[in-house]
């Protein structure tokens, strides 16, 4: 057998044959950060399947489905490496805040490639851009709604630097048990960088509203390991799987003022231009807004809370590729 290097990390170095479960320590210039790291590197060569959980910290179906998906990996049975960040920011995690990370208000998912030189949520980006996603071969990005959100479960791709969406990414995002997959365009997340840079990159969304149960994990974990197989990590290669259907955004509704949210459509639920999705009531509870669809699609997601303020996304919605 061939002796392979170790695959050292951060902190962190695992030897072939091994998994390394540990902290990478992160300077963010004004703060540190202690990221929860594993490295699973198999005895034999192979490609790098990098895998992040908690971009946004108030997601928490992706930290259980990747902790026991790394858990149930084999290093002896396997070729490559496998990478997965736990808790990819951690300061939101304890926190428990929606969307941003506490230490500047910045949201992670919209700050990639990051900067060295930047404020903590850049430096954090830039970090995992440079250690965990661009060292990959095959990077998956697993997500929930977060704290206050609904959503119809649904994978993501971006295109590349050529505006084509690779056939490698299409594949990777096909390995989830998910309602549809829908070709992202937003510019600083994870995925639009790391699609810019030629790595296969796909993002998986079930679940939200602070919450997890084992169902909505095991259809990350069940299609982290289909990924892991597509990649030749895990023996079996790839299992054929039909694709899932294309879908893009339509339209993303905003509330332009503070109010009480009602929501009259459930997320998955498909509605024409003009459909009523919901109200803002004022305190009083006289409607001070009907929210009406601007577009015909699919609700994929939607806000759970009943509190809205101004630029509060209601409701997201998503129509299919034509051709
Ligand atoms: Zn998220």
């Amino acid at each position: 057998m061939t002796e392979i290097p170790p695959y050292a990390l951060g902190d962190l170095v695992a030897r072939p044959g091994s998994q390394v479960r540990g902290y990478c320590e992160v300077s963010l210039g004004t703060a540190a950060v202690a990221l929860p790291v594993a490295i699973t590197h198999g005895a034999e060569p192979g490609p790098v399947l990098s895998v992040t959980a908690g971009i946004h910290g108030g997601e928490y179906v992706p930290m259980v489905a990747v902790r026991q998906f790394i858990r149930d990996l084999d290093p002896a049975r396997m070729r490559g490496t496998v990478v997965a960040c736990l808790q990819s920011s951690p300061v939101a995690f304890q926190q428990r805040a929606a969307f941003i990370n506490p230490l500047d208000g910045q949201n992670l998912n919209r700050t990639f490639p990051g900067d060295p030189l930047g404020g903590p949520t850049a430096r954090l980006a830039d970090w995992l851009f440079e250690n965990v996603l661009t060292r990959a071969d095959y990077y998956v990005d697993c997500h929930c709604g977060d704290l206050p959100e609904a959503l119809d479960s649904f994978a993501g791709v971006s295109p590349g630097p050529d505006g084509v969406v690779s056939d490698q990414a299409r594949a990777l995002a096909d390995c989830f048990d998910v309602a549809r997959l829908i070709v992202d365009h937003l510019r600083g997340s994870t995925i639009y960088q790391a699609a810019q840079v030629g790595v296969a990159a796909a993002l998986v969304e079930i679940g939200g509203q602070g919450r997890w149960t084992q169902a909505e994990a095991d259809v990350q974990r069940q299609g982290l390991l289909r990924a892991a197989a597509l990649a030749g990590i895990l023996p079996g290669g790839p299992e054929p799987r039909p694709g899932l259907p294309l879908f893009e955004e339509a339209a993303d509704v905003l509330s332009d003022r503070h109010g009480l949210w009602f929501p009259e459509v459930e997320v998955g639920t498909s509605v024409q231009p003009g459909t009523r999705l919901g109200r803002l009531e004022d305190p009083f509870g006289d409607e001070v807004q009907e929210v009406l669809a601007p577009a015909a699609g699919v609700l994929t997601y939607g806000l759970a809370s009943l509190a809205a303020g101004p630029g509060s996304l209601l409701a997201a919605l998503s129509r299919p590729v034509e051709g």
